[in-house]
């Protein structure tokens, strides 16, 4: 019976979401399977492209006419059945092409086009067998989709047997790292007969010999090699005797390669066995519930986390782990690799495509049952899933700002129904909208609410700038934070300096004029940087040198405002020359393992001070830090966004987590303009749940989620008259499918509305309840291709994470 491929085909300009069917030509009847990538001809000129097989089905009469499969470009699935049902619902839901959504989820290496190899991965299989289906001259670059049907079925064959294996070629480097195993295939019994025929001056083959006798497990070639002091020339020719076998094995690179010490789960006190409780008995009880573990910082959150996934692991299921971004994860990865080691794999974006690639197989091939990782890791091809954990849930890294517009909090939920487990989302200060759900009893809330050994809460002091700026004029450093690091100083603990860079700071500026250095594509001003000795743009990486005059007045007074890390350092140098300082921003973290490398620097006592952004006040468990300061609190406060008060209210709460987590008692002073504002005398005391009700009100008032939905559309093009045309309408496209409640706020431009030389304008709409909003939004998206060739870029994002 004839068999039909329903595929989602990678056509950039005319994107659907309904599959296109193809017939499955006879000899691919067997081969072809659900989850893989096949090449399609398209449209009226037959163009081949790309397309996942999302559904097999059989014939019908009329479907014969169809056009056919012509080749297969994978020998095994890519994708899981679940993965490929959840891409179908996140393109719905995210408003996004469900092609987009299938590449989303594949590592890099497996998106772009690299060469791909084919190995033979069992000694069964010899070379002249597999020559006679595919010519050796081919093995080294091998384009599956111009094989032969029949070629193709013999390869998948060998493929589903795990007698070939495939490797992506990647930047000239074979994509799997393969290592030599000498195993010895002589005894004891045999040395001497051996021996007697190596000639007496022969020592490094009598070595040899002897090793191979007396060692019958096998050994890494290197390790033999520097072992005996000899050559590969000699373990070859031992080959060619006959004493020994060389074996090509696989070896996954590592990117964690230090081993963890081995660590126990340690007694739960009250609170944490009565939040794992619930949580374990969701597991056993496979429900899809979701909890919301609200925990102040230091309360043991983590140690929760590590014994679910015990119990998942227990009960034959695996977990997954998601955690905010890579500064993050060194120590937690650490945490979740000591308590479960190999079975372990770890997911994010700063590991090489490579890494990325071995740890997608591993994870693929079941050889892990842990994963952790940042955002996209919600994807891992892990099946049977038993748990998934979202450690603090309320980070804005989660939502990604590209097509696919996902929250990954989304994507978890789906997965959890999926699997019938629980989600467990932790945070010490939980999104609003969590919250609120946990509230309606949709999240079921659990808490934590003291330090794990009752440890009190660091000492929280705000520092009221404005005075000090009557007093000692403009400063980074006040006098009482001053004399707590230089106490700190002398007691030999550490510090950790917080510069709250989010916004706009360290700008040039005129004070005879006025003048501010701009970006000549971008709305913004440029950033001084010291290390280039250059202003630079962070949107559109544009770089000029440092004005001397005021380029508009031709005054020499154009001076330095702001802050920037590099300068604070300075500072702070010249005030402590004794001090060890360590800074931590995207300027010393962009290396590979650099993060890492300055953590461990920090926790091991080789530095007094860490000085850092934001990217220092998540996660970091020093228990030598008895002292926090936060240099500005404000600059997040002045954003025009009305999450702005939750982002400074959350970022204060963790930084000052940081202070006191072992014995020692810890302080934190924030240095602020604005002291009486809520956000800021509600981090003070850490007080989470006054905060809630607070903010509730204010979004309650200004019509906010999650008392609203909210939507927003944004068209980007060169000129600025034709982005704004656009807003307009798809504005009256959609207001007819809306009702009187229907809140909607533009077109406007965009806070900063011009990127790279694009214009940018936005609607907002807010809603509770618009049944006739998910249908209009989807067809502007089906018809924002049109626009395309005009060049405007139409971006829909629902619930956004920043109106900026
Ligand atoms: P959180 O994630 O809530 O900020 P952590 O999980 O980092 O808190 O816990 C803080 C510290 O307390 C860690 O050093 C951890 O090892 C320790 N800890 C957690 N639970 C326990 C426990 N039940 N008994 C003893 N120490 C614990
Ligand atoms: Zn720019
Ligand atoms: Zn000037």
């Amino acid at each position: 019976m004839a068999q039909i491929a329903k595929v989602i085909v990678d056509v950039p300009t005319m994107q659907t979401n309904s599959p296109y069917s193809y017939l499955v030509p006879d000899q691919l009847a067997q081969a072809i399977q659900v989850g893989m990538r096949v090449v399609v001809p398209f449209g009226n000129g037959n163009r081949k492209v790309q397309g996942f097989v999302v559904e097999l089905a059989v014939a019908s009469h009329f479907e014969k006419q169809l056009k056919s499969v012509e080749s297969l470009m994978d020998l095994e699935p890519v994708l899981t059945k679940e993965l490929i049902a959840l891409s179908g619902w996140l393109a719905d839901e995210t408003f996004s092409f469900q092609i987009t959504c299938l590449l989303t989820m594949l590592p890099n290496v497996m998106r772009a086009k690299y060469s791909k190899q084919i190995r033979i991965a069992d000694s069964e299989l010899t070379p002249t067998e597999l020559a006679q289906i595919l010519p050796e001259d081919s093995w080294n670059d091998f384009t599956p989709e111009q094989l032969t049907p029949s070629q193709q079925n013999a390869l998948t064959r060998l493929r589903r047997q795990n007698k070939i294996e495939i490797v992506y070629q990647v930047k000239n480097q074979a994509q799997t790292k393969r290592i030599f195993q000498v195993q010895s295939l002589i005894t004891l019994a045999d040395e001497e007969k051996i021996l007697a025929k190596v000639r007496k001056n022969a020592v490094k083959m009598q070595q040899l010999v002897h090793y191979l006798a007396t060692h019958p497990e096998s050994i890494n070639q290197t390790a033999l090699e520097k072992k005996l002091a000899i050559s590969v020339a000699t373990i070859k020719s031992g080959e060619a005797k006959g004493w020994l076998k060389r074996k090509q094995v696989e070896q996954y690179r590592d990117p964690y390669k230090e081993t963890h010490t081995r660590t126990q789960p340690l007694h739960l006190n009250e609170e944490q066995q009565a939040a794992l409780n619930q949580v374990t008995a969701a597991i056993h009880s496979s429900k899809a519930q979701t909890f919301l573990l609200e925990g102040v910082t230091g309360s043991g959150k983590t140690e929760v986390y590590l014994q679910a996934i015990a119990d998942a692991l227990a009960h034959k299921k695996t977990a997954l782990m998601l955690v905010p971004e890579i500064a993050l994860t060194p120590q937690m990865v650490t945490r979740v690799k000591g308590r479960f080691g190999k079975q372990v794999a770890v997911l994010h974006s700063g590991l090489s495509d490579g890494e990325k690639f071995d740890e997608w197989r591993r994870i693929k091939r079941h050889e892990a049952q842990v994963v952790v990782g940042a955002r996209s890791a919600v994807f891992a091809p892990i099946e049977n899933i038993g748990v998934i954990i979202i450690d603090e849930e309320h980070e804005t890294s989660y939502k990604q700002d590209d097509a696919p517009r996902y929250h990954a909090r989304n994507v978890a939920q789906w997965r959890c129904m999926f699997h019938h487990c629980p989600l467990v989302l932790g945070s010490a200060t939980p999104s609003l909208e969590s919250r609120a759900r946990s509230e309606k009893q949709v999240y079921r809330l659990l808490r934590l609410t003291h330090r794990i050994n009752g440890q009190p809460l660091p000492q929280v002091k705000i520092v009221d700038m404005r005075q000090e700026l009557q007093k000692n004029g403009s400063q980074n450093f006040s006098p009482a934070l001053s004399d707590a690091i230089e106490q700190r100083l002398q007691l030999g603990q550490q510090s950790i300096l917080m510069l709250n860079r989010r916004g706009f700071s360290s700008f040039i500026m005129c004070r005879d004029c006025g003048f501010v250095l701009k970006c000549p594509n971008c709305d913004i001003s440029l950033t001084l940087h010291m290390d280039s000795h250059s202003m630079k743009c962070h949107y559109c990486g544009h770089e000029e040198a440092i004005p001397k005059v005021c380029p508009n007045c031709k005054s020499h007074k154009i001076r330095y405002y702001g802050t920037g890390t590099e300068k604070v350092e300075q500072e702070l140098q010249e005030k402590f020359p004794e001090a060890r300082i360590l800074r931590m921003d995207v300027d010393t973290t962009r290396r590979k393992g650099a993060h890492e490398r300055i953590l461990q620097k920090f926790g091991s006592g080789d530095a007094d001070i860490l000085l850092g952004t934001q990217m220092i006040a998540k996660g970091l468990d020093f228990p030598n830090v008895t002292l926090v300061g936060v240099l500005n609190a404000d600059t997040a406060l002045e954003l025009p966004d009305f999450r702005s008060s939750e982002r400074t209210f959350q970022l204060l709460t963790q930084v000052s987590g940081r202070a006191g987590r072992a014995d020692k008692l810890g302080e934190v002073f924030i240095q602020t303009f604005n002291p009486d504002h809520y956000a800021i005398q509600l981090a003070k005391t850490q007080n989470y749940e006054n905060f809630f009700r607070k903010e509730m009100y204010i979004r309650h008032q200004g019509k906010y989620p999650p008392y609203y939905f909210t939507l927003q559309i944004t068209a980007a093009h060169k000129e600025e008259n034709l982005a704004a045309q656009k807003m307009f309408a798809v504005l009256d496209e959609l207001r007819p499918q809306l009702s009187q409640n229907a809140i909607i706020l533009g077109p406007t431009p965009k806070p900063i509305a011009r990127v790279k030389n694009k214009y940018y304008y936005q609607i907002v709409i807010k809603y509770k309840n618009e049944p006739g909003l998910h249908g209009a939004v989807t067809k502007i998206l089906q018809e924002s291709q049109k626009n395309y060739q005009k060049g405007i870029q139409l971006a829909i994002d629902a619930e956004p994470q920043s109106f900026m």
